[in-house]
């Protein structure tokens, strides 16, 4: 094996895509020869030094990936929320007029205030349950 192959070759064996014996004869080499081994040695930090690039790429995938998300869910939580805080405010509204403007009190207008008073309960209900949960979606986030 001659010196100036050390480039090529010198990747190839940091990146282990030599066979057995390209490799014995490779290290081989080194062992007889300082100026490889120092060239190895140079090589090695550059291979260590661009892992260490790969090694963060993933990494930012994950954190881009974990934004995103977030983002969603944050998108999705709004948009409930509004959702829920709409609905309740036609009902409430519905109640305050209906209350207002009573009038004679009838059988069909009693019902309509149960019925509205347990949807407003529910709703109640359910924005707790959604503010809970994203009080606890935030630590699990975070362990994720
Ligand atoms: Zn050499």
């Amino acid at each position: 094996m001659s010196c100036n192959r050390i480039e090529t070759d010198g990747m190839r064996y940091l990146d282990g895509e030599m066979s057995d014996d390209e490799r014995a004869a490779f290290e081989e080499h080194l062992s007889a020869c300082g100026e490889c081994r120092q060239a190895m040695n140079e090589l090695g930090s550059v291979e260590r030094l661009t892992g260490m690039m790969k090694i963060r790429d993933p990494q930012d995938d994950f954190w881009e990936a974990y934004w995103k998300k977030l983002f969603r869910r944050l998108e999705r939580k709004t948009g409930w929320l509004l959702m829920i805080a709409g609905a309740a405010l036609i009902i409430l509204y519905a109640l305050w007029r209906g209350v207002t403007d009573f009038g004679e009190i009838t059988f069909v207008k009693v019902v309509a205030v149960i019925v509205a008073a347990g949807f407003v309960m529910l709703l109640i209900s359910v924005i707790r349950e959604r503010l809970h949960q994203y009080k606890t979606d935030r630590y699990k986030d975070i362990e994720r």
